[in-house]
């Protein structure tokens, strides 16, 4: 028996080590099905991220936006704790866990690390700025958004009232996009229980570098989203930047101040920065590159795909963007070429779908453009489809369903978590 902080080595299961058990990794591991894999990963679940904005404004239960490993995988092995070190000549790799150190021997390893939010240095950002890429980060932005309306309706100052109403995102891909179009269905619901603040004006601001927002969809679903939001008051901020960000207030660098208590980060991300520590190759922008079979460039055995590589496209003229839709296509091609004779990766993009909070979406098809209700039921629908187990995909609909029939809970659990101490 192990003692608590020993050091343990052993194989993975079919020789094959999988770092990193998000959208990618989890899915070659699904994929490996009988050959076995072991996936190192720091939590227990994957989070099918598309559906993290309706975990955050609380049409979701957080739970059922993620898959359990265990359930997901039945022939894989978890080893949960954080990847230190990776010795790519002794083909080992050193994984932290509650019960100690452990040292994984690999045949064919896998690299599946995804990717972090990538910042920029703006002054005041780390300390005031929330995040918007994991579960954790869901659930706090959530509880947030209901803490500043407690303390706006606590609050005797207008101004600081309508500070405390008033919500920042920068970046307007789709996880801006989503995340404020969604929350701010939150708060025109919970507002209805706070009579004190029916009166003060709301305020929705987005911004982004690039010179419109969602710039990766057609442009007409583009503009019918930006018109969608400017209608509904958001003010759309483009070609311009978060200068700074204080507790108090954002400055754009088009010089607008915004008095605010909330801003959300959801400017892109970059790769894992640990891939740096690795000894792979990697290319400008940190990802690891690979040929168009998935193999890591000068590297026997090993393997990239999601959002930590650069992965050539037979079916594109460009690298794959890092996607949920593309890491899913890569994990299918390279699951097959672990199991089998090798073959190119291409894929060509079927789609893409964005909500627009409730009832409102856009989907862009095989070539047919929705929007309004159509483009939120095929958005629905679509991510109903891809969401791995059918109990999963069972909760989500009873979630859907509920909301459909009941008011929104605003109960806010920012306490959860953090149990009182026993003296
Ligand atoms: C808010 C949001 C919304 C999105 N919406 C969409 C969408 O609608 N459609 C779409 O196609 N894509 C969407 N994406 C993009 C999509 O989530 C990613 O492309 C996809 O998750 C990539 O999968 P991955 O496995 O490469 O990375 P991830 O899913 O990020 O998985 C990486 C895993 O590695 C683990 N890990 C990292 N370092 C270590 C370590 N040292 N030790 C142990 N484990 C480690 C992480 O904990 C994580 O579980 C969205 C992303 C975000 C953030």
């Amino acid at each position: 028996m192990l003692e608590e902080g020993s050091v343990e080595t052993r194989t993975a299961r079919g020789g094959v080590l999988i770092l990193g058990g998000g959208f990618a990794g989890a899915y070659v591991a699904r994929l490996l099905g009988q050959r076995g894999a072991t996936i190192v990963s720091r939590e227990n679940f994957m989070l099918y991220t598309p559906l993290l904005p309706e975990a955050a404004s609380g049409t979701l239960e957080p739970r059922h936006t993620v898959v359990p490993l265990r359930v997901m995988c039945p022939q894989a092995e978890l080893l949960l704790g954080e990847l230190t070190a990776v010795d790519l000549a002794g083909r080992t790799a050193t994984v932290e866990t509650e019960g100690g150190t452990r040292t994984v021997r690999w045949l064919e390893l896998v690299l599946a690390l995804g990717a972090v939010p990538r910042t920029v240095p703006v002054p005041g950002l780390a300390d005031n700025g929330l995040s918007f890429k994991s579960l954790p980060d869901a659930i706090n932005l959530r509880n947030h958004v209901l803490r500043e309306l407690e303390a706006a309706d606590a609050e005797q100052d207008e101004a600081a009232r309508r500070a405390r109403l008033s919500f920042v995102f920068v970046g307007a891909g789709y996880a801006g996009v989503e995340a404020l179009a969604e929350l701010s269905d939150l708060v025109d619901d919970a507002l209805r229980y706070y009579p004190r603040l029916r009166d003060t004006p709301r305020r929705w601001a987005i911004v982004d570098a690039a010179p419109k927002i969602l710039p990766e969809i057609p442009s007409r679903l583009g503009e019918y989203a930006a018109r969608e939001l400017a209608e509904r008051g958001v003010e759309i901020y483009v070609g311009t930047t978060l200068a700074s960000i204080s507790d108090r207030e954002a400055v754009l660098g088009d010089g607008t101040r915004i008095p605010t208590r909330t801003m959300v980060w959801t400017a892109g991300v970059r790769p894992n920065p640990l891939l740096r520590e690795l000894e792979l190759p990697l290319d400008d922008r940190g990802r690891v590159e690979v040929d168009e079979f998935l193999r890591v460039r000068g590297l026997d055995g090993v393997w990239a795909l999601g959002d930590c590589a650069r992965v050539p496209n037979t079916r594109s003229a460009e690298p794959d963007p890092p996607t949920c839709q593309h890491a899913l296509r890569q994990a299918r091609r390279l699951a097959k070429n672990i199991a089998g004779t090798p073959e190119p990766y291409g894929y060509r993009m079927l789609g893409q779908v964005a909500t627009l909070g409730r009832y409102k979406g856009i989907a862009d098809v095989m070539g047919l453009r929705l929007r309004g209700f159509p483009g939120w039921f095929v958005t629905r629908s679509y991510h109903l489809y891809q969401l791995p187990l059918a109990q999963r995909r069972l909760r989500v609909v009873v979630d859907w369903t509920v909301a459909l029939l009941f008011r929104r809970d605003v109960v806010e659990l920012g306490m959860l978590g953090q149990p009182e101490r026993l003296d």
